[in-house]
């Protein structure tokens, strides 16, 4: 009987820690939620956006609350990608997500890309920092790609298909590179008149 009643016992002390630990980490995950911030993105012909991004000296907490803010930002305007560049912020960080279920965020810190054989591949892109374009854009099909992670840690990749184009795509950014500089002149023009229109209105 005695042994029991301890069972008991210690068994109420585990749910009750538990259930500690369980508001505790909710509360902290709330702090942190709130944390991030849905940052403004730059729009063409911003001139920001051609400004070349810095490498990222140390990974540390100053760079994973960006990255945080940029995974925020890039959800919520459903893009699959987003540069640092693109909230004004220049440093080598990229992130994204190119799955269906936006359940596989990706991030870049200083990332590297080598193109592997000469294969072209044709692929309809848009951007974020130009809203409601799409046009076809030729680019190396097989890419080698190697970056830090969020922790710091070095990692390789060689994808193909879209997350390849997206990844040049987002690197063309820290380079001050868009899209529509692909495009022919007079395209780019065009697009360049109708946003600058639109900015003027919203203005
Ligand atoms: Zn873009």
């Amino acid at each position: 009987m005695v042994y029991t009643a301890n069972i008991g016992m210690f068994k109420v002390v585990i749910v009750r820690t538990a259930r500690m630990l369980t508001v505790v980490y909710t509360h902290l995950l709330e702090i942190h939620h709130k944390a991030m911030t849905i940052r403004t993105i730059l729009e063409f012909p911003d001139p920001r956006l051609r400004i070349t991004a810095a490498p990222v000296a140390k990974v540390d907490k100053r760079i994973r609350h960006l990255v945080d803010d940029m995974f925020e930002t890039m959800y919520e305007a459903k893009g699959i990608g987003l540069a640092a560049t693109q909230i004004d912020e220049h440093q080598r960080i990229v992130v994204m997500d190119v799955s269906e279920e936006r359940d596989s965020p990706l991030t870049l810190i200083n990332p590297e890309v080598e193109f592997i054989g000469d294969s072209q591949r044709e692929h309809d892109e848009g951007c974020l920092s130009v809203p409601g374009f799409y046009e076809t854009v030729s680019r190396p099909d097989c890419i080698r790609l190697r970056a830090l992670n969020e922790k710091g840690d070095v990692f390789e990749l060689e994808p193909d298909g879209l997350l390849a184009v997206c990844i040049q795509h987002e690197l063309d950014h820290l380079n001050g590179k868009l899209f529509v500089d692909y495009l022919s002149a007079l395209k780019r023009q065009r697009i360049r008149k109708k946003l600058e229109k639109l900015h003027r209105q919203l203005a």
